[in-house]
């Protein structure tokens, strides 16, 4: 079936007009798939991934950002700003040369994975890397774009979120359902925030008769949703969620309590752990923040918190592909180094005993 992207196949739910470009890089669409090996160590009735890195820049920052971009274009702007700590500059620089628009964008010097730089200056975005942290260039970012005509394209744009919400309608549509729960890593919170949004839509139009919880989990050294404090200097090896006082804290706070779910911590470690799983067990390869979800679920699976009757879809966010860095350095020494020489290979690999004709 032909997928004409989130803007022309969501567009009753979405606020376009005549006037708004098609713009598209069929986004979305992005499979749901069952977990096979993770779920049988945990208490659940199924799991779910839903794999938001089959999305064209390779991660779930393209739905809300091919609507921002055409809502940009519509309003006659020529370039958009962003800050970020990767795949929304990604994102923002593939759709602004899609529309035919130019992309500026401020990035966090050295934190910043090398996939989602070597995509954004790919699409010949102007890539400034400053001395500071994610919400210093956020900070930036929005004064520049409220005095001068720039179209801000971050999550505080509303049109960021009303695509994003699309990811929970592509849930109810292929469940003909919703999950238990929703497990999603929170770092900026607009996703989370989306997400809720687009349930609550479908709930209010009686589409769907129950709402799932929202679960978010952040990671440990940047977790001012969990604490209540904003964190001035955040750190954590999954980049796309190093974020220490979101943009979106309200929507968040608010999808946790109208939903009756919870906001909170993985480590490093668990985090890693997690995603070494998805790779090792499913085949399933997305960056670290992306695994904050299921490591979140297996902390709470161990704490004994779910009965053996539930449903839950894990959001993973990015592809693995973006951060080779990290994955590299938790696998490096697998690699068997031999010569050239197929007796040592097959005398390596203990195969000689098992000789067919
Ligand atoms: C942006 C991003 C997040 C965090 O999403 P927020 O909307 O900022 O909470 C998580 N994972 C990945 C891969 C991301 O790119």
């Amino acid at each position: 079936m032909y997928w004409p992207g989130v803007i022309s196949h969501f567009a009753d739910y979405l606020p376009v007009n005549p006037r708004t470009p098609e713009l598209t890089l069929q986004e979305g669409s992005t499979p749901l798939i069952r977990s096979q090996h993770i779920v049988k160590h945990l208490k659940l009735k199924s799991l779910f991934f839903k794999f938001e890195g089959m999305n064209p820049t390779g991660s779930f920052k393209d739905r809300g950002m091919v609507m921002a971009v055409a809502k940009a274009v519509e309003e006659g702007k020529k370039v958009i700003m962003c800050a970020s700590t990767g795949n929304t500059s990604a994102s923002a620089a593939a759709y602004a040369r899609r529309a035919g628009i130019q992309c500026i964008v401020l990035i966090p010097q050295g934190k910043i994975a090398l996939g989602k730089l070597s995509q954004a200056l790919m699409h010949g975005a102007r890539v400034i890397a400053i001395q500071g942290n994610f919400d210093e260039a956020l900070t930036i970012v929005r004064s520049i774009t409220s005095h001068y005509p720039v179209a801000l394209v971050n999550s505080i744009n509303p049109f960021r979120i009303e695509g994003q919400k699309t990811a929970a309608f592509e849930i109810v549509d292929w469940m003909k359902g919703v999950p238990d729960y929703l497990a999603l890593p929170v770092g900026n919170a607009g996703n989370i925030t989306a997400y809720w949004k687009g349930f609550k839509e479908l709930f209010n139009r009686k589409e769907i008769n129950v709402l799932p919880k929202m679960i978010g989990f952040q990671a440990q050294g940047s977790c001012p949703l969990v604490t209540g404090i904003p964190v001035e200097k955040p750190h954590t090896v999954a980049t796309a969620i190093r974020i220490g006082n979101p943009a979106s804290w309200k929507g968040a706070i608010n999808a946790r309590d109208e939903s009756g779910g919870s906001i909170e911590a993985v480590t490093d470690e668990e985090i890693l752990a997690a995603q070494r799983m998805l790779a090792g067990e499913e085949g399933l390869f997305v960056e670290p923040a992306s695994a904050a979800s299921l490591a979140g679920v297996l902390k709470k699976n161990q704490a004994g918190f779910f009965q053996g009757k539930e449903t839950v879809v894990c959001v993973l966010t990015g592809h693995g592909l973006k951060d080779p860095d990290i994955a590299i350095e938790q696998c490096r020494d697998r690699i068997e180094e031999l010569e050239a020489s197929e007796e040592k290979i097959i005398e390596h690999l203990e195969l000689s005993g098992e000789k067919h004709d």
